[in-house]
């Protein structure tokens, strides 16, 4: 039985004032979830009063990105020993806007990934395709290779500890979502293609789907066998829109 997951990306938005106004949101709804697991990935300098504000509740909070590097001169980044520090659970690697804009290729991100694990921080992986590659019919090729690359580098029982989240470019933040079929078809294969390999961990492994999911959609998608919950940006800027979308993860 895989416990669904519900985690809220949110990106370069918020102000100390929004986001102490958005965890209360989020405090005062929980009352209404059941089941699901709840995550929120704010920038990293709120992470550390989010965690303050969150302390005694279930509501776990972690990065939106990550250093492959350890420690040392690398200006900017922020290492898996810092999100630890905090008390960070999970960190996101690979979104695909980290892909497009600052050049995390595929080896970089299975490199982030290796570095999470390692520090003792679940990664969540973001795979998915463009417009182009899903009209060109290639779709699971890229989705492949972008496993392919992590698991190259720290073999498919990683994937046992780790998230992964199905997020179609075309859909992030587009408005479009994929229709449950689509995403579910995606799922699948991405547990198959696991299971080829080790089928426990195909079993185990939750798989998110991300791109414009909302309360309106969030039930039938987490409907779809393969699908374990959301990555959500957008929606997981209203509180209630989020808590009702953590709702229908339940
Ligand atoms: C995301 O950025 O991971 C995402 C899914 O965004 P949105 O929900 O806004 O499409």
């Amino acid at each position: 039985m895989r416990r669904p997951l519900v985690a809220g990306n949110w990106k370069l938005n918020g102000s100390r004032e929004s986001i102490q106004s958005l965890v209360n949101g989020l405090l005062n709804g929980m009352s209404q979830v059941n089941e699901a697991e709840v995550l929120v990935c704010p920038s990293f300098v709120y992470i550390s009063d989010v965690a303050k504000q969150l302390e005694g509740s279930s509501i776990v909070f972690g990065g939106q990105d990550v250093a492959k590097e350890e420690v040392g001169a690398y200006t900017g980044e922020v290492s898996v020993a810092m999100l630890g520090d905090i008390g960070c659970s999970y960190t996101i690697v690979g979104h695909s806007e980290r892909r497009a804009l600052y050049g995390d290729s595929d080896k970089i991100v299975a490199e982030k990934f290796a570095a999470a694990q390692k520090g003792g921080v679940t990664p969540i992986l973001c795979v998915g395709e463009l417009l182009e590659e899903r009209e060109a019919g290639e779709t699971e090729k890229v989705v492949e290779r972008q496993m392919q690359a992590v698991v190259d580098l720290v073999g498919v029982k990683a994937l046992e500890k780790a998230v992964i989240a199905y997020e179609p470019v075309w859909a992030i933040g587009t408005g479009k979502t994929a229709s449950p079929e689509q995403a579910q078809e995606v799922h699948a294969f991405i547990r198959s293609w696991i299971n080829k390999e080790d089928a426990s961990v195909a079993d185990k492994v939750r798989i998110l789907y991300g791109g414009s999911v909302k309360a309106a959609n969030a039930k039938e998608l987490f409907s779809q066998t393969d699908i374990d919950g959301g990555l959500i940006g957008g929606a997981s800027l209203a509180a209630d829109e989020f808590i009702s979308i953590c709702v229908a993860a339940g």
